[in-house]
């Protein structure tokens, strides 16, 4: 299993990288985690333009799917097109939602393009992978996943607030993809984002083997949100996420 980091960035682009997509290949299958703004441009330094087999949305906020609206296009419309439909696992009313950004009638909404499954909590197969959606703390239907296959597993948190699902579905994974929008201060809100300090924490609990710090937000210093996170008790490599790096899991 193959992980490449298309979007990295906390909730909206930054100037190098889009927001939240994250790549997984095994077997020949492309799978993406949430489709952030501007994740569509950068996918296709690594893949062809045609070539996504299946998508989990985390939630329906703009950073995590609104390029769903252009993949529509691309589907539908160009030369090529169109194209078998892709299989969306998204929250409840994404098909709506996101027909509404388009532009589009609920009916056929972008239903010609793509076949939306609504996400629950639990286990599902998508091509060779195995996906485990759990809810996580954010204000709106939120989901983390696992994905297992060969042995070998990634868990992403989504957009979350500390989570006790989360350290449960990250159990034991080979690498923990962990939001970190949040510089430590007094007051933060509770139930919508980490820390890098939480965000280590839950690593530490769910032992993982890689931590990889994601949705960096642009306005954030990026040192210091590594160094909160070694006040977090997680003794594994621990990294900052960046637009094309790629985990070869073997
Ligand atoms: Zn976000
Ligand atoms: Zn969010």
């Amino acid at each position: 299993m193959k992980l490449t980091i298309i979007g990295c960035s906390g909730s909206f682009p930054g100037p190098d990288s889009p927001s939240s997509c994250y790549l997984l290949e095994a077997e020949g299958f492309r799978m993406l985690l949430d489709f952030g703004n501007g994740a569509l441009g950068a996918l296709q330094r690594h893949i062809g333009l045609y070539d996504v087999d299946a998508i989990c949305l985390s939630h329906l906020h703009a950073d995590h799917c609104l390029d769903l609206c252009p993949y529509h296009v691309v589907r539908t419309y160009s030369p090529q097109g169109p194209l078998p439909r892709v299989p969306v696992y998204a929250p409840a009313d994404a098909p709506r939602r996101l027909a509404a950004a388009y532009g589009m009638p609920d009916e056929p909404g972008l239903e010609t393009a793509f076949d939306f499954v609504r996400l629950t909590p639990g286990v599902f197969e998508a091509g060779p992978f195995q996906v485990t959606a759990a809810r996580v703390n954010h204000p709106v239907e939120t989901y983390g996943f696992r994905v297992s296959y060969g042995g070998r597993s990634v868990a992403y948190s989504g957009d979350t607030g500390e989570s006790a699902e989360l350290v449960k579905l990250a159990s034991g994974v080979d690498v923990l993809l962990c939001e970190a929008s949040f510089l430590e201060r007094p007051g933060l809100p509770a139930g919508l984002h980490l820390t890098g300090r939480q965000a280590a924490e839950h690593a530490a609990r769910a032992d993982v083997g890689t931590l990889v710090l994601t949705h960096l937000v642009p306005w954030n210093d990026r040192e210091q949100i590594l160094q909160e996170a070694s006040m977090g008790g997680f003794g594994g490599r621990t990294e900052l996420a960046r637009s094309g790096a790629l985990y070869d899991l073997g």
